[in-house]
């Protein structure tokens, strides 16, 4: 049976890369991902599953240790914005299973730096070029390919299958996968097919926090300058002194599995960056503020109150060696993304299952990666204590112009996730 859903899997990858290439035309940035959860809806409609969707309620997710107010939230609220789980139920006790991807895209912005167009699937050289078509429209239509030859050649799952599209992964997921584990979908297992390069299969994924710095200062008329304070000179130190303080972490902190994700991530596995700078208005006036907003990023060893307390320390220290930063210290706010890293065991059976059957049809050897970017997966692993593990097409630039997908890869990983599927839930007896 395992030879026939390979290839079977191969045989009609192009019913896959038709289907990719709807989802990759449905435009969904975070915030709008409405029309690319039509084309799920569309194709999965057309099969024997109970399909359920919903929009999340922020009020029922407030008060999880896991949440937080994304920004994508904060911009379009949850209206419009659905969920969707089709669960096929299992014939028998076998353990559950869901497969899972977000349907969210990062805006293609600047445009003009695509070959491309970003919003149609062009195929070309044993690629998909598109946006999302790598992160991770990709993955969604592998395992959605995967399911459809399953139910071609009758498999019956002895486990429940839940295929499961979601919301605003980019901005954080409380409102996409969180949202679905309180509505109740808690399997035994989780795959999400993010984009990880199979056979490498993700294990890990990083603590994310966004900060915002308000450094005050005093307005006044640059001719009469000594009676202002400049806090875009304030601002300088306090960024040179996180600076400093994110060379001493990358020092200090070692993950092997996020330099086997990106060899170039070689001590720089935690990161601290102030990306966007403010302060000023008027050339004749001296800056009364300055603001410094910026991400940190960590992979597991640490929770996001100590990295916040490490930070908060820092900047305390400039501003207690400064006249006027001491009489007037630097605010620091914590906003959107606040996750803790987390990362599951490599013992772990499904870890284990998907491993085979990712160098079975690769022909090459897992590694285990992750441990750079924040993850849905997390919320399986740290709230629900269900293994959830990544493993998804090769390919390059997400979230960059000419993003693209390798075509053979996606054939791999709906291959790796059917016939893991098969050995996870069981297939009943008759087959
Ligand atoms: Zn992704």
């Amino acid at each position: 049976m395992h030879t026939e859903v390979r290839d079977r899997i191969a045989e009609t990858q192009d019913r896959m890369l038709d289907f990719l290439g709807d989802l990759v035309a449905a435009e969904s940035v975070s915030g709008r991902e409405g029309p690319a959860q039509a084309v799920v809806h569309d194709r999965l409609a057309g099969h024997d599953l109970e399909i359920d969707t919903w929009e999340p309620s922020i009020e029922r997710l407030r008060d999880h240790p896991g949440f937080f107010e994304t920004v994508s939230y904060e911009e379009y609220g949850y209206e419009g914005r659905e969920n969707l789980v089709a669960t096929r139920a299992g014939s028998g006790d076998g353990r559950s299973l869901t497969l899972s991807g977000h349907v969210d895209v990062v805006n293609p912005n600047p445009v003009a730096d695509w070959e491309y167009d970003p919003w149609a699937a062009t195929v070309t050289d044993g690629r998909v070029y598109g946006r999302g078509a790598l992160d991770m429209k990709g993955g969604i239509a592998a395992f959605i390919h995967a399911f459809e030859v399953l139910e071609e050649l009758d498999v019956d799952l002895a486990g429940d299958l839940h295929l499961q599209t979601t919301i605003e992964e980019e901005s954080g997921g409380t409102g996409g996968v969180l949202s679905a584990l309180e509505r109740g979908y808690r399997p035994d297992a989780a795959i999400i097919a993010e984009p990880f390069g199979i056979p490498n299969v993700g294990i890990a994924g990083a603590g994310v926090s966004y900060f915002r710095i308000t450094v005050p200062g005093e307005a006044a008329h640059t001719a009469f300058k000594y009676a202002g304070e400049n806090a875009l000179g304030h601002a300088t130190r306090v960024y040179q002194a996180l600076e400093a303080l994110d060379e001493r972490r990358r020092e200090r902190i070692e993950y092997q599995p996020a330099v086997n994700q990106d060899p170039r991530a070689e001590g720089s596995v935690t990161n601290l960056s102030v990306s966007v700078m403010e302060a000023g208005d008027w050339i004749s006036k001296v800056p009364g503020e300055a603001v410094l907003t910026g991400r940190v990023g960590w992979p597991p060893g640490e929770t996001s109150e100590e990295v916040r307390a490490e930070i908060a320390e820092t900047v305390a220290a400039v501003a207690e060696e400064d006249p006027w930063l001491s009489e007037h210290p630097p605010e620091i706010e914590w906003f959107g993304w606040d996750a803790d890293p987390h990362e599951v065991d490599t013992e772990e059976a499904i870890v284990r299952l998907a491993t085979e059957h990712a160098e079975a049809v690769t022909g090459g050897q897992t590694e285990y990666v992750g441990g750079l970017g924040g993850l849905d997966e997390r919320f399986y692993q740290l709230y629900y204590d269900i293994p959830a593990i990544s493993l998804g097409p090769r390919g390059a630039n997400a979230h960059g112009a000419d993003e693209h997908v390798e075509i053979d890869s996606l054939v791999e990983t709906a291959q790796a996730i059917a016939l893991t599927a098969m050995d996870w839930c069981g297939v009943a007896e008759e087959n």
